[in-house]
């Protein structure tokens, strides 16, 4: 009898690579049974938005706040984000409530300012393929997250990891948030084949960014819960105190009061898998 498909693909399953958790600090690392929140907003604007939103993260238990001082903006009238002062400010509330933090590095020279205030260097969806950028960072011991390019294979995006681990740095996690395709209803398109096939082609935790991958606030816990229920190790998402006013992605961005049910909905997920959600 010949072997059914389905046997194949659990077979697959079984022989994928392992994934190897990422190290943080020494008692927290990505990558494990934990599936790990990091939530914030799109941009730091100001000292108590950002602490705001430091509070609400730790409040619900969360290890990692997300915000981004230098800021890749489709138009160069938007906000392009408050620099180094928007690094003082996240290291300062991340610190006050004992928080980690993950910030995009832009450019090839604000690695060395990124990697002094960060604990994770996020980067971005349009530098995938900025490769000096890859390298520079590569050079780091420093946990980098590397965001797939919105038009980008998965071939291609496993490739530009290389780029990072070639230059000696393997703590690498990979998100996925979202690709461009035919439908415009949505701002992209989360790829959750992609989330379960990175995951067995590479041993870098796996990342979903359900704020991007949708642009629809009201859509972010429906794609959440699909990313995890694909095997995502974590979520990068974007929450706001006053979304209608945010600088950037307000549409997007889940106001603070909901973080207790957003990681309430998740955890009902991760049960499922036998996994926590922090
Ligand atoms: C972000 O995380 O705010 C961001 C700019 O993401 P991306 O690079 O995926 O567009
Ligand atoms: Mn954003």
């Amino acid at each position: 009898m010949s072997t059914l498909p389905y046997i194949q693909t659990f077979a697959a399953v079984e022989t994928a690579v392992a994934t190897q958790p990422v190290p943080i600090t020494s008692d927290f690392a990505i990558g494990r049974n934990d599936v790990v929140l990091m939530a914030g907003p799109c941009s730091v604007e100001s000292y108590a938005q950002t602490r705001a939103a430091a509070e609400a993260v730790a409040r619900v238990g969360g290890r990692v706040l997300r915000g981004g001082a230098f800021k890749p903006r489709t138009s160069p009238n938007s906000f392009q984000g408050l620099g180094q002062r928007g690094l003082e400010i996240l290291r300062d509330v991340a610190d006050e409530f004992g928080l980690l933090v993950i910030t995009e590095a832009l450019a090839v020279e604000h690695v060395p300012l990124v990697a002094h205030y960060a604990d994770i260097i996020q980067l971005g969806s349009r530098n995938m393929q900025h490769y000096p950028l890859l390298w520079a960072v590569g050079e780091l011991d420093k946990p980098v997250m590397l965001k797939r390019g919105f038009m980008s294979t998965i071939d291609e995006w496993l490739k530009a990891a290389e780029h990072i681990s070639s230059r000696g740095n393997n703590k690498i996690m990979l998100c996925e948030r979202g690709i461009r395709t035919f439908e415009t209803a949505t701002r992209n398109t989360l790829d959750t084949n992609g989330i379960a096939l990175a995951k067995q082609l590479c041993p870098y935790p796996i990342i979903a960014d359900p704020s991007h991958a949708t642009g629809r606030a009201d859509l972010v816990i429906p794609a959440a819960r699909a990313a995890l229920a694909a095997g995502a190790d974590g979520l990068l998402v974007e929450f706001h105190p006053d979304p209608a006013n945010a600088l950037s992605d307000g549409q997007q961005s889940l106001p603070l009061g909901v973080l207790p049910q957003f990681v309430a909905e998740m955890r009902k997920i991760t049960a499922v898998f036998n996994r926590n959600f922090t």
